[in-house]
């Protein structure tokens, strides 16, 4: 209080009185004003991170990288996190990551950050002092109404270079089943499309929270989270990494869609089949349909009596052909938990088209199977086991053949079919390769699942025994070829 102040309150006491109102006025003002700023600090930390001016020094890394793993939306409580930091000149790295307990689960994090830092390692070679470069990673995770659980991981790739400071961020999705600590497969998580949910959604969602930010070809990236989504307590949880349908500085972004947009579409199920990854398992396919007699029926009715489920290869000109008989199979197929492939269009040998004749082979028998099943297909199989990488990535698919082949196809008879399979002896970590389209097959299965269930193998699809067999997270777009079990190293 200024001198010539005390003076006027000396006389006038009830302006003395009103000052100190305005004063304690004044003081929860500035309260209120200091608590929005911390609030805005704290909500508001992607955007800042846009004008963050990052660290030079240990402690301002460590900050940093805390700054980073806060910047992350999700619960965090379900697991606990190990917080690793390493600070370098010029690169840094920090992790804040979880010990799930599902050991293979633990593995394929752990897994990714050793090849993420490494590939992060040789790319930063030539970075010079002065300069800063960090990996950072840690994560979101949450139970479910399932017997499943959801881990995101957040992986930021953060540089300045001569001054320029660009921050991007990836998020990589694991799905658990509970009861296996195995993770779940598309096909057991979902039945139908999926997808046109989360476009419906997605839409509405970005338009109204990042209209601002929006990228310019923001309506044709918005696919670009499919598969990449957690299970979590409210719904579905979709993630987009940082600069596809928003502007980088956004960072990743997420979208809940609550369950109930997905009713008929998500498995009520979903984690109470068990696989045990420790007990055998072989997955028998099925190419070449849907059939035009009752044969796919017939196979589909031993899998729903025995509870297993298998994978089928189909021709997307015979689902075409089949029309609505064929989208019924199809969708039964999804319903029981089998696996639908594309097995091409017309059956063509693939190593004789061009690339144009290979994405007219791909496009149009995604679409066919996509119309039918009300799902794209998951895996694909070339027609005469002739594939390769190239074919694999212009189908946008894993591709796979099989180890062990009845020659169904050529006997057209169940004994022989049997007798094949029989020569084999362990069946573990096996494909087997059948045709939907032959009775002498139907009844080759109506035998074959009870002897192998009473064995003790687990029947499971071809994703299945890739992920829980092999250990492949997630599957590749590649071509497994016949060497599956060595991750297809060896190609054709
Ligand atoms: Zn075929």
């Amino acid at each position: 209080m200024s001198e010539r102040n005390q003076h006027i309150f000396d006389k006038h006491p009830r302006r003395a009185k009103r000052y100190r109102i305005i004063k304690i006025r004044r003081f929860i003002l500035a309260v209120i004003v200091i608590a929005l700023i911390a609030l805005l600090a704290i909500f508001g930390v992607k955007h800042l991170l846009a004008n963050n001016t990052g660290y030079n020094s240990e402690s301002g890394f460590i900050k940093y990288s805390d700054s980073l793993f806060k910047s992350i939306d999700g619960d965090m409580e379900l697991y606990e996190p190990t917080k690793v930091q390493e600070y370098g000149e010029p690169m840094s790295f920090a992790t804040n990551l979880p010990t799930t307990g599902y050991e293979g689960i633990d593995k394929a994090v752990a897994d990714k950050w050793a090849s993420d830092k490494k590939n992060f390692e040789e790319d930063n070679q030539t970075v010079a002092q002065g300069n800063q470069v960090a990996l950072v990673a840690g994560y979101e995770s949450s139970g479910t109404p399932y017997d499943a659980e959801g881990l995101a991981v957040h992986t930021f790739h953060y540089e300045k270079i001569d001054k320029e400071e660009s921050l991007t961020e990836e998020v990589d999705c694991y799905n658990i089943a509970t009861k296996t600590g195995g993770e779940l497969t598309l096909s057991q998580m979902f039945f139908g499309d999926y997808e046109s949910v989360l476009k419906q959604e997605a839409e509405a969602y970005l338009t109204e929270n990042y209209k601002d930010n929006l990228t310019e070809d923001y309506a044709s990236k918005i696919d670009s989270a499919s598969g990449n989504f957690i299970l979590t307590e409210a719904g579905v949880r979709f993630f987009w990494n940082s600069g596809t349908v928003v502007t980088e500085d956004q960072g990743a972004i997420a979208m809940t869609i609550p369950y109930e947009k997905f009713d008929g579409i998500i498995r009520e199920d979903i984690g109470k089949r068990i696989i045990d990854p420790s007990k055998p398992m072989v997955a028998l396919t099925y190419d070449d349909g849907p059939s035009v007699d009752d044969s796919t029926d017939r196979i589909l009715n031993v899998m729903e009596e025995y509870g297993v489920v298998c994978t089928f290869f189909e021709l997307g000109e015979r689902v075409d052909e089949e029309g609505d008989r064929g989208a019924q199979l199809l969708q039964r197929e999804l319903k029981l938990g089998c696996e639908v492939g594309t097995h091409s269009y017309s059956h063509p040998n693939l190593y004789e088209l061009g690339t144009d004749g290979l994405q007219e082979q791909a496009q149009k028998s995604i679409d066919a199977i996509t119309k039918a099943a009300g799902q794209p297909p998951t895996i694909m199989r070339p027609p005469y086991g002739n594939g390769n990488d190239e074919i694999a990535q212009i189908f946008g698919l894993p591709s796979i053949n099989w180890d062990v082949d009845t020659l169904d196809w050529s006997s057209r008879n169940a004994d022989a079919v049997l007798e094949e399979v029989h020569k084999m002896g362990n069946l573990d970590g096996s494909i087997v390769l059948m045709h939907s389209i032959y009775s002498s097959s139907a009844e080759a299965t109506e035998r074959l699942v009870p002897e192998l269930v009473e064995q003790g193998y687990q029947l499971v699809t071809v994703s299945e025994l890739l992920q829980y067999k092999y250990g492949y997270t997630p599957i590749e777009v590649k071509h497994y070829g016949y060497y599956f079990r060595d991750g297809g190293e060896d190609g054709e």
